[in-house]
């Protein structure tokens, strides 16, 4: 018979604490891979800056839900979770939502949501086509510090959001100013930054 307060995983009938959900594993793919793959979404998606998230993701078959508070998170409550940015649940191949905070900026929610839609693409979708032994039926993740598949998902996320053509055009319209460009992109300064010297652009940080 269990002590009395000993705490339990179990929060379904299954007893799984994940209540069915895979995290994701790292796909393994190189840099340059997933940026292509990034860039083939974007485009299937005809993704601009200008455009709504819920728009896009309606792509796919994914929700958003921006939240006024993580409480109204209604899986994966652990700590976690609950203290990260953004969060995906994948039901189904055209069944997933995207929950992010109401409160957290324009600009760095942009990138959080294509980050989760990076786990999709990268850690859903693809172990499936290929026919993984590993690959997931349902999946959970969220942005957090971890592993290669949260550097995977980053780096979905940047190639996602910046055209890298257009980038080139608009540093030279902009005068390499990473506010202005930010402001176009819809994306943060610091994505900006990263972004130019990952390409090569920038060689250190502009004005
Ligand atoms: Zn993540």
């Amino acid at each position: 018979m269990p002590a009395q307060n000993q705490i339990s995983l179990k929060d379904d009938e299954t007893g799984n604490p994940n209540q069915g959900y895979s995290k994701p594993i790292p796909c393994g793919k190189s840099v340059g891979e997933i940026k292509a793959l990034a860039v083939a979404t974007r485009k299937q998606m005809e993704y601009s800056p200008e455009i709504k998230f819920s728009t896009v993701l309606g792509w796919f078959g994914g929700k958003l839900v921006e939240m006024a508070d993580w409480d109204e998170l209604p899986k994966g409550k652990t700590e976690e979770f609950r203290f990260a940015n953004s969060s995906i649940f994948v039901e189904d191949e055209r069944d997933f939502t995207i929950y992010t905070l109401e409160m957290s900026d324009t600009q760095g929610r942009r990138f959080d949501i294509a980050h989760e839609l990076g786990h999709y693409i990268l850690h859903y979708l693809l172990p499936r086509s290929k026919k993984e032994e590993n690959a997931p039926m349902k999946l959970m993740a969220c942005r957090n510090l971890g592993g290669d598949e949260e550097s995977e998902a980053n780096w979905f996320a940047m190639a996602y959001l910046i055209d890298e053509e257009l980038f080139r055009d608009k540093c030279q319209e902009y005068n390499y100013n990473k506010y202005l460009l930010a402001d176009y992109f819809h994306v943060t300064p610091i994505m900006i930054v990263c972004f130019g010297q990952s390409i090569g652009l920038f060689q250190e940080e502009p004005v």
